[in-house]
């Protein structure tokens, strides 16, 4: 399948490349017109039907004169070997280009920015990366593509600060990138909070959230910053707007929220809040948290009924295994025993299930990643819903 697209997109080239030289070679004597270039380019043909596409590269290479009519021909061959696989080959053809001077200031960048993306699949980046800054500052057509790619090595790399400037220059040009610029001060915000300096952390989060006020990270992440720092208060208000950013989070801030609400010693005001949660995230897990805090605040038969009478509107695994093993703390002889069994069962149905999915790419675990490490999308990973899930 690959070889057929290859074979079809150098078919492509060598029409390209034919119909543009066709020009030129009128106006030139009739040397080459009868078979020169023509008859090479049928026996590249024939070679590429026959399967033999190193060979018919070859062949077309040698037989292409650079000049303005077959410089669109060697700019498709070299990503054609880019995509191979064959990055040395496409540099060599990006290097020889580059070296003439008689391409347009266009071509010069659309050559530049090819050999800036062979150096970038080689993993070259700092090549790759000094030739994408001169295209980014030269203000021509390929800046926006240059500035993409830079974003990507400085991803690579983790340079956080090198990749808010240059997400910044993009979305000064209509990309939205938003939600990316967030994570990128969310980063550098967990970074500082490693190093013990709130301050600046909490800095970085309040630009995270201006420039996506959804961002639910930067509410975690401040949330956990204020519990270290002993604010129970401040980490409270800023786990309690993760309702508000996105509910489907809102099992993540529970234990945060139950370690700072003991702080308060109001757990009152968190159940009052746990309810009002469940009208707009009916998860499981805040299910539970209420059931387990009703039985603490009204007895265990009140914390039952709370999950039992959920569980008859939305049945859920998690919520079963509970609920048997509130039973099981009731039950005694055989009744224990065959609720042994059936938990045994609710269990391994949990532990063998994923609780985050990337809604991109369907990458699936139970770690929550604010970036896919497939798709490598920020902020497309979320808790799974439903029966197995939440
Ligand atoms: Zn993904």
């Amino acid at each position: 399948m690959v070889d057929l697209f290859v074979g079809i997109l150098l078919f492509v080239a060598i029409v390209i490349g034919w119909l543009l030289g066709k020009t030129e070679r009128k106006k030139s004597v009739a040397v080459e017109a009868a078979g020169g270039v023509g008859k090479e380019y049928y026996d590249g043909l024939n070679l590429l039907l026959n399967e033999k596409q190193d060979e018919a590269v070859d062949l077309l290479l040698k037989t292409l004169d650079v000049n303005g009519d077959t410089f669109e021909t060697h700019i498709v061959m070299g990503s054609l070997y880019r995509r191979r696989g064959e990055v040395d080959r496409s540099i060599r053809i990006h290097q020889d280009l580059l070296a003439r001077s008689d391409l347009t200031k266009a071509q010069h960048a659309a050559v530049k920015l090819e050999l800036a993306r062979d150096y970038l699949n080689a993993g070259v980046l700092d090549r790759s990366e000094r030739l994408l800054k001169e295209i980014a500052e030269e203000d021509n057509l390929n800046q926006v593509r240059a500035l993409e790619y830079l974003l990507t090595i400085y991803e690579q790399e983790r340079e956080w600060a090198p990749c808010i400037e240059v997400a910044e220059k993009l979305i000064n040009k209509g990309k939205p990138l938003q939600v990316k610029m967030a994570h990128y001060h969310c980063e550098l915000a967990e970074q500082n909070l490693k190093m013990g300096d709130y301050v600046q952390s909490r800095r970085e989060l309040k630009k995270a959230l201006q420039v996506d006020k959804y961002c639910v990270r930067a509410s975690m992440v401040l949330a956990e910053l204020e519990t270290e720092a002993n604010n129970p208060k401040e980490a409270v208000k800023a786990l309690r707007r993760v309702l508000e950013q996105d509910p489907a989070f809102v099992p993540d801030t529970l234990p945060l929220l139950l370690v700072n609400y003991e702080k308060l010693g109001n757990m009152n005001d968190l159940s009052k809040y746990l309810f009002e949660c469940l009208e707009k995230s009916p998860a499981i897990s805040i299910v539970i948290e209420l059931s387990n805090l009703v039985a603490r605040l009204e007895g265990d038969q009140a914390g039952t009924y709370v999950l039992s009478e959920y569980l008859k509107k939305r049945p859920s695994v998690k919520g079963l295994d509970r609920l048997i093993s509130l039973q099981m703390e009731r039950a005694g002889g055989e009744e224990k025993e065959n609720l042994a069994i059936l938990q045994a069962f609710t269990q391994k149905l949990i532990k063998d299930k994923p609780i985050y999915r990337c809604t991109d790419c369907g990458f699936d675990g139970k770690t929550l990643h604010w970036k896919c490490p497939t798709c490598k999308t920020w902020g497309s990973v979320r808790p799974i819903q439903g029966v197995e899930g939440e």
